[in-house]
This record gives C-alpha cells, structure tokens and sequence, in this order.
C-alpha cells in the first residue's frame, strides 16, 4: 500500500465536523483522531470543572459530588437552580460530623455558562456523577478505577494543570498570546483556588456586591448575598475576609495618593485624611484569630468604601442610605447604589472628581442636543450645574492650608 504512492493518513479520525469556534473561526482543520479523543475529553471535563466551580462559588467538594440532573429553571423566576450536596457543618443524630453531608436546603443559583458546562458534562459520558473518576472502558490499561466514585481534589489538580499546559501549546503552535501564566509560587493549580478568585474579584470590584452581578452578566445578586451567600456555606466570610485585603490595598494607595499631594474635598474630607493615616498603622498586623479579624473588619478607621466619582467615609450615625449589616450587625456596610449627594459621609479625591469632569463632559453633550426632550433636557442641565460646582470647589479648595 505504502508503496502505492497513495497518500495514507495515520489514525482513526473521527466522523465528526469540528464545531468549536476561536475568534470565529474553528479551533481546529484537521478532525479528531480516534487516540486523542481520552486526553481531550478530560481537558474538556476539567475545563467544565473551571467554569461551575469559579462562576458558583461552590467548593471543590461540593462541585465534585454534582449528579447528572442537578440543573433546573425555576418556573417562577426563570433562574438556574442547581442542589448538591454539602458538608459544612452537617451532624449525624449523635452531634459527629457526618460524611455523607446532606442535600442544601437551598440550591444554588448559577448562570448560564454553568448551566452550559452542566449540558457539556451530561452529554460527555453515562455517569451518575458529573466528575467521575473514571471514564468509559479502558482496556488498554491495568489500571483500576473505583465505579461510581467522583474524582478526588488530587486529580481533579492534576487536570487542571494539564488543561493549562494543552492551552500553553496551543497558544504556541498557533501563535497565540492568550496563555494561562504559571505560578511562580504555586505551580499546580488547586480546585479551592477558584472560590476565593470569585470572592477576589467580587470584592475589588467597585460597588463590590452589585458589581458582582454586572461582572458576571445574567448572574443574580442572590449568588453571593442569597442562596449561596447564607453564612452556613462559608461563601461571605470568605468574601468578607477578600473586601478586608481590597480594603487594605486600597488605603494603601489612597496613602500613597495623599503623601504625593491628592487633593480631597467634600464634608468627609478631613475625616478621609485622618483615617487614611491612621489605617497605616495595621501595615504587616497579624490576624491570629477570627475575633482578630472581626475587630479589624469592624474598626472605623478601615470604613472607606470607593465609589463612583466619590468615596464614602462611612459613619453609620451620618449615613444617608439604607446601610446593610450582617446577621450579627457587627458589618454594616454603606449602600453605594443609594448613594445621597448630600450625605455628610462624602470625601472626593482628585480621582473622583476625574470621573466627574468625564460625567460633566457627557452631559454638556446632551443638554446641547436639540432634539432631546426637553424633562429630561431640564434634568441634565441642574445636574450639570451641580456637577460643575463640586469640580469647581475641589479646584478651588487646593489652596487649603492642609494641601
Ligand atoms: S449615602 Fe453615600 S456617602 Fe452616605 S453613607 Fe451612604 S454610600 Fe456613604
């Protein structure tokens, strides 16, 4: 046959028409050989594993024990619902932990790109569990696989780390700068890492929580402060914990901002200034226990809360807003979506007043467009006056004898 001249093409390739796109185009030409297909589908199932576990907040434990039919839409609501299993602080009738867990009393809402990955995972393979240990016959191999288990944490590690390296090379082999960096400090990437990029994310967004549900398009405010956000999962202490290190960093450079001259001014502005110093003071603080963290997370000097084109100095006694506070009222946070303009809690750094002159900018257009309405023309103007007055006493207080 070789002889022939015929060209001969090694492998089994696949019956199937590659579908996946890149940038529009698909993600390969040639078809899917027959020995390719095992490694293929466990990156699959590991990336599937990347977008329930980061997008849900669940843990890696919780992920792992998902069943096939997990998902439904509320009638009602229209959201994705997923149930599962949990473990935290679940008791058998003696009061010893128990190992089975128990099904959540509430499910979780997700979006639909984990509703997708759900899809993905239920088509892949005939398993009861969405991550099993195994996967199809594998005759080829003395290795034994325990049926009907889910893969473990250590396996799962493993995956990811080799659904990393596959994209690396993929990204070289197709010239590519879209490459998933390696940690320097932690190579192997860990299932837990993911929950705490969520609350990562979360919490240094602007707005934090609210932020949240933009950042994740569809996703609804319950997932972190409803149905996975209850204080049983564990999900907002961790998310607390993640807003007290952004807290940290952001009166860090707002430190910075001021040692280098910033000018701030509203009627919090002197209150900024004294609590931005003193913060300094926690540089390098340990926190040794959870009371530790709780009086830290609570002291008035950490209360400052960047908003859009203004920042809150928050003092519960002053505020304008309906402030929101934890099961035990000892976290209450400021409503920046309710946010009053003539609350006493308001600094304006020379940041935000950037963001307003940018505000201002954008409202001149629109009062000077004749075929505006004129309600809403009126409205825009007052808030341009408004807005320019605020740029304009923050230019002029530069002269202050505290600059
Ligand atoms: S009204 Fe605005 S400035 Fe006042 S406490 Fe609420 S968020 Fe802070």
């Amino acid at each position: 046959m070789r002889g022939s001249g015929l060209p001969i093409r090694e492998g089994t390739p696949l019956l199937l028409t590659v579908s996946g796109l890149i940038d529009g185009r698909p993600w390969r030409a040639e078809p899917i050989d027959e020995r390719e297909v095992r490694a293929l589908a466990r990156h699959l199932i590991a990336a599937c594993f990347v977008v329930v576990a980061y997008l849900s907040g669940m843990r890696p434990g919780e992920v792992l024990s998902l069943e096939r039919g997990c998902l439904r839409r509320d009638p009602d609501t229209g959201m994705l619902l997923i149930s599962g299993r949990h473990w935290k602080g679940v008791r058998d009738d003696t009061g010893d932990h128990n190992p089975h867990g128990e099904v959540r009393p509430d499910p979780w809402v997700v979006t639909e790109p984990v509703a997708a990955a759900i899809d993905v995972l239920q088509s892949l393979h005939d398993e009861s569990l969405l991550f099993p240990n195994r996967l199809g016959a594998r005759a080829d191999s003395a290795q034994r696989f325990r049926d009907g288990r889910s893969s473990t944490t250590g396996r799962v590690s493993r995956d990811l780390d080799a659904l990393r390296d596959w994209v690396n090379h993929y990204c070289e082999a197709t010239g590519r700068s879209d490459t998933i960096p390696i940690d320097p400090e932690q190579r192997s990437i860990q299932p837990r890492q993911f929950r705490r990029t969520l609350a990562w994310f979360i919490a240094r967004k602007p707005r934090g929580i609210v932020a949240a549900a933009i950042q994740y398009g569809h996703l609804k405010v319950q997932m972190t402060v409803g149905y996975a956000g209850t204080y049983a999962c564990g999900f907002p202490d961790e998310l607390a914990f993640e807003e007290l290190l952004a807290r940290l960093d952001n009166l860090a450079e707002a430190h910075q901002r001021l040692t280098s001259g910033e000018h701030v001014s509203g009627p919090a502005a002197e209150l900024y200034r004294d609590r931005v110093h003193n913060a300094q003071r926690f540089t390098g603080h340990v926190l040794a226990t959870h009371r530790d963290a709780r009086k830290l997370y609570t002291n008035p000097d950490l209360q400052i809360f960047p908003g859009v084109g203004m920042t809150c100095v928050f003092d519960p006694q002053r505020a304008a807003c309906r402030f929101s506070r934890d099961d035990t009222d000892s976290r209450r946070t400021p409503d920046l979506s309710d946010c009053q303009p003539y609350c006493a809690n308001i600094a304006r750094t020379d940041g935000d007043i950037d963001v307003l002159r940018e505000h201002v900018q954008r409202l001149a257009q629109l009062v000077d467009d004749p075929l505006a309405p004129e309600p809403r023309t009126q409205r825009d103007r007052h808030e341009l006056r408004r807005l320019r007055t605020m740029v304009l006493d923050h230019d002029n207080g530069r002269t202050a004898p505290h600059d």
